[in-house]
C-alpha cells in the first residue's frame, strides 16, 4: 500500500506531530474541500506557563478558512484540546501551528489576504 491521501495531505499542509490530517472531503458539486485534523497527544505543555505533560481536558471543534486547493473553497476543521494545568490551575486552549489565537482564518490564507489589499 502507498501513501495515503490524509498523508499526502499532511505533509501538503505542513502539518507536524501531534496533528495529522485524519479525513479529507471533497464536494465537487459545492466546490469545497474539508480536512478534519486530529491531534494525537494526549498530554501536553501547558500554553500559559509552559509546565511539560498536562492532561487534556476536554476538546472544542473549530474550523479556519484556508487558502483554495484550485477551485475548492478550504477549510480545517479540528477539535482543539484544550489543557488542564496542575501547575498554574488554569485551564488553556492549546495554539495551533497553523492559525494566529482566535482566528477564523490559517496564516496562509491571511497572508494571502493582505497582499490583495
Ligand atoms: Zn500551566
Amino acid at each position: 500500500m502507498g501513501v495515503g491521501i490524509e498523508a499526502l495531505f499532511t505533509s501538503a499542509l505542513g502539518l507536524q506531530a501531534p496533528w495529522s490530517v485524519e479525513k479529507v472531503e471533497l464536494d465537487t458539486a459545492r466546490r469545497r474541500i474539508d480536512f478534519e485534523l486530529t491531534c494525537e497527544a494526549t498530554r501536553l505543555p501547558c500554553p500559559h506557563c509552559q509546565a511539560a505533560g498536562q492532561g487534556v481536558h476536554d476538546r472544542l471543534k473549530r474550523q479556519w478558512r484556508h487558502l483554495d486547493f484550485f477551485q475548492y473553497e478550504a477549510w480545517l476543521h479540528a477539535d482543539v484540546p484544550r489543557i488542564a494545568c496542575t501547575a498554574c490551575g488554569k485551564t488553556t486552549q492549546m495554539d495551533v501551528p497553523w492559525a494566529r489565537e482566535g482566528s477564523g482564518f490559517t496564516a496562509p490564507f491571511e497572508a494571502l489576504a493582505l497582499s490583495l489589499c
